[in-house]
Formats: C-alpha cells, structure tokens, sequence
C-alpha cells in the first residue's frame, strides 16, 4: 500500500512538473515577441547615500506579460540568455533607463544591470558609446553592474572590456559580491568603482555575528582598494543604522523603497526629503 501511495505521489507529482514545464515553454515562445510588442518595463529603486539623501537608482527590468502578468527578471532572462534575445533586450533596457534618467535630477546615478551575454557581446563597448551619444546623458552618470559569474570566462577580454569602458567615463559595480566565487583576484586586476554586497549577508545582519563580521570587513576591503560599498536588501532599520555606524558608502533595499515605475519616481523625490540619520533609528541589540 505505501509503495502504491508513493507511485500515487509520483505520478501527481509529474503531471504538476509538466504543467510548469509547459507554462515555462509558453512563456519562452512570447518572449520572443515580447520587445516587439512593448511588454518591458523598467522600475527603479533608491541608493541612499547616508543620511538620507538620494544619489540614484538601480534599473530593474520588468516585462508585464498579457495574460501571466508580471514576470520577474530572474525568470525571463536566463530564457532570454538561452534563446538569444537577451542582447537587443539588454539594449532596450539600457536606452530606456538612460532616457529616464534625463527626466531625474541631473547628478543622479542610473544603475543599469549586465548580463553575461550582454557583458561577453563583442559590440558592448561600442553600443554603450552609442547609446550615451545618442541620450545625451553623461557617461558618469551611468553604472554598469556586472557580477562575478561574468568574469568567470576570457579574463584578458574582459579586462580589456572594462578598461574601456571605464575610459568611456562610466562606472563600474561588481553586483551580488560574496555569491559566486568571490575570488580576491578580482578585486586586485579589475577597475570597479563599488563593490555591492549581496543581500544574503544583510538580510541575518541583527542576529548573525559572522555577516556582521563579513560585512564589516568587505567594507574594510573595498575602502582599502579605493572603491565603495553598496549594501543590498536593507529591510531594517537596524540593518540600515549599523551599516551606517561601519562606514557604509550606500545602501538600498525595502527598507528605503521597493523598485517603483518611473511615473512614480517624481512624487516620491518631493516627499523623500526627510533629513533623518540611519544613526538615530533605535538599535535595540548590540551588534
Ligand atoms: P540585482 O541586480 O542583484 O538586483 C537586486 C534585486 O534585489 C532586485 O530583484 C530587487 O528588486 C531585489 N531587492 C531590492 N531590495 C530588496 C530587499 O530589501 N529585500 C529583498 N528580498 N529583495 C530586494 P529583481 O528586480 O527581481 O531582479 C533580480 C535580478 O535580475 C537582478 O539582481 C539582476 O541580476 C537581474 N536584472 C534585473 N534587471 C535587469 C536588466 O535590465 N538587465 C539584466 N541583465 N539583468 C537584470
Ligand atoms: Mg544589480
Ligand atoms: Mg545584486
Ligand atoms: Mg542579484
């Protein structure tokens, strides 16, 4: 009887996995039609430079499928990624966040994220010119975030890659540092400007002594290189207090703002001028 439950199980079980897996090969076939039909979106979240005061937003893209809704870029992209299309969405995405950006306070930064296609195509130093030239916006106003996974391959190429971009005037953020490998020669042979830390080592920040202890010593790392440290996924007030007591260059997370559209990026400027220190939120164990 058990092994006739289990077979039970089984069989639920995979008819479950085949409806995801052809949910996954329909989402696959719109994608291909998704940039086409202006399914994309871009939202944008907050970095917050201590204390409280804007220094720009990270682009975050969105595609909003007709019938499934909203599709998170951790879905789509790897699909995109396999199936090629992640080249000319990555340059809508990159165009239309720089466009946006035009419309926000004109020192404000746009963080535009990198895939490792995108990163590895042999165009992208050319078509990052192009695309400054043809916005208009200064190439210091825009951030290029790229993770470790990128670097994993060609390293003379990318070397060379981030060199000119880096003589572009753009700046450069290693994304999700302490995930991957994290190998220290990164950060010896590639001209980052800021180091991000990934939000698992933030989330545990008020109860774990070794993020604090990891935390507080990439911060010592990046400052000792000359490059700055954004802490991602600050959700606390806490979490935001202690990572202003330790020198935090930035922070972003739920705790300052979700992601927004960019029709709600003007309204939440007006309102978001409150002169309140991370240090004088209540911090109600020792960290
Ligand atoms: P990421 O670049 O590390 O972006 C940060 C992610 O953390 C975003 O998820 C953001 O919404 C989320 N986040 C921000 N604050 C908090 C917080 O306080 N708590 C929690 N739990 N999460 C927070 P999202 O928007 O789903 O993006 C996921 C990943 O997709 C991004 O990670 C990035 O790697 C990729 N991505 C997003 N947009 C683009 C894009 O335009 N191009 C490329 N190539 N990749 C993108
Ligand atoms: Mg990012
Ligand atoms: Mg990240
Ligand atoms: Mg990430």
């Amino acid at each position: 009887a058990a092994k006739e439950d289990g077979r039970r199980r089984a069989r639920r079980f995979n008819r479950s996995m085949l409806m995801v897996l052809e949910q996954r090969e329909t989402l696959r076939r719109s994608l291909r039609t998704a940039l086409k039909e202006g399914q994309f979106f871009i939202e944008y979240q907050p970095l917050v430079q201590p204390p409280f005061s804007i220094v720009g937003f990270e682009a975050l893209l969105r595609w909003r499928h007709p019938v499934m809704g909203i599709i998170p870029p951790g879905l789509f992209i790897p699909m995109a990624e396999t199936d090629g299309l992640m080249s000319d969405i990555g340059q809508w995405a990159l165009e239309q966040s720089c466009r946006e950006a035009m419309t926000w306070p004109p020192h404000f930064t746009v963080a535009v994220n990198l895939s490792p296609a995108e990163f590895l195509h042999a165009g992208l130093t050319d078509r990052i010119a192009q695309t400054l030239d043809l916005v208009g916006i200064r190439a210091d106003r825009l951030e290029l975030e790229i993770t470790e996974s990128v670097l994993l391959e060609r390293t003379i190429n990318n070397l060379d890659t981030l060199n000119t971009l880096k003589m572009l005037g753009v700046q450069i953020s290693l994304d999700d540092f302490g995930t991957y490998y994290s190998s220290l020669s990164y950060l010896k042979n590639f001209p980052f400007d800021t180091i991000k830390i990934d939000q698992y080592f933030i989330k545990d920040l008020e109860v774990d002594n070794k993020s604090q202890t990891i935390v507080r010593s990439i911060i010592a790392l990046a400052h000792g290189l000359g490059m700055s440290v954004t802490a991602e996924g600050v959700e606390t007030a806490e979490q935001a207090a202690w990572l202003n007591k330790k020198a935090c260059d930035r922070l972003q997370g739920y705790f300052l703002s979700k992601p927004m559209p960019a029709g709600r990026i003007g309204a939440f400027l007006r309102k978001f001028t409150l002169p309140v220190p991370f240090g004088n939120f209540p911090i109600p164990k020792p960290m």
